[in-house]
């Protein structure tokens, strides 16, 4: 039995007063069976963390730099996300692919700088709303992965898988539970041939999870879990969707 997971996606989004807030609401939400955690700026991560303490609720970031250290202005590397305590790094987001033009490989080099520091990499993909009707769904999730794979080998086990159709991030409209299954299906079966850990591992659906509709989402038998953007932002709705896994 895989335990679920859901993490909250803040995005571009928060102030330290609202933080504060929903920091304050999920301790009061919690503690849930599922593992649960939220990946939040990089300027709130501190206070985040201190916001957290005593509660099981893991914290992380959006991104993180495929480099080490030195000269990458702007960057941010996994050893210091690590350094704050961070459990999780989201990498490879549909809107780091889109608006920052990361590539497949740039994400699986994020992925293995994000493992080399002990933090546990979130890799997104999901096909456009194009990719869909040209029936290039599976083509589109499979030569995401298979770059990770490639570039971790061994490592493989070690992430979070994140199936997020773009069409589906903050449009409203969710995949429904038979087309997130078959795509996890798919994803599942990918990993399989590439490590003996494949059963063990967390696959989230992310993509308009919302408390009214996590439920069957989460009932489908690839589907270990949420990433969770808009309604992360309130503590009644995420804690929903974490009661509901
Ligand atoms: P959404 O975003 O829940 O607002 O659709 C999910 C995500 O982008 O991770």
């Amino acid at each position: 039995m895989r335990k679920k997971l859901v993490v909250g996606n803040w995005k571009m989004n928060g102030s330290r007063a609202a933080n504060a807030v929903l920091l304050a609401g999920l301790r009061e939400a919690g503690p849930w069976t599922a593992d649960v955690a939220v990946c939040v700026p990089f300027p709130y991560i501190t206070e985040t963390a201190l916001a957290l303490t005593g509660t099981a609720v893991g914290f992380g970031a959006q991104d993180c730099s495929a480099h080490e250290q030195g000269a990458y202005t702007g960057e941010v590397s996994s050893a210091m996300l690590a350094d704050l305590g961070c459990r999780y790094a989201i990498v490879g987001h549909s809107e780091r692919r889109a608006y920052h033009q990361e590539s497949d490989q740039l994400v699986a080099d994020k992925a293995k700088a994000a493992l080399a520091h002990g933090i546990t990499p979130i890799v997104c993909v999901g096909e456009t709303l194009a990719e869909r009707e040209a029936g290039q769904t599976e083509q589109v999730v499979k030569r995401q992965l298979a770059a990770v794979i490639h570039t971790l080998t061994h490592c493989i086990g070690e992430i979070v898988l994140a199936y997020e159709p773009v069409w589906a991030i903050g449009t409203g409209l969710t995949a429904t539970p038979e087309q997130a299954q078959a795509v996890h299906a798919v994803l599942r079966t990918q990993l399989h041939a590439a490590t003996q850990k494949s059963d063990a591992m967390r696959l989230l659906y992310g993509g308009s999870m919302k408390a009214d509709n996590a439920a069957a989402l989460l009932a489908q038998p690839d589907i270990d879990g949420g990433l969770i953007g808009g309604a992360s932002l309130k503590a009644t709705d995420f804690g929903a969707i974490c009661r509901a896994a």
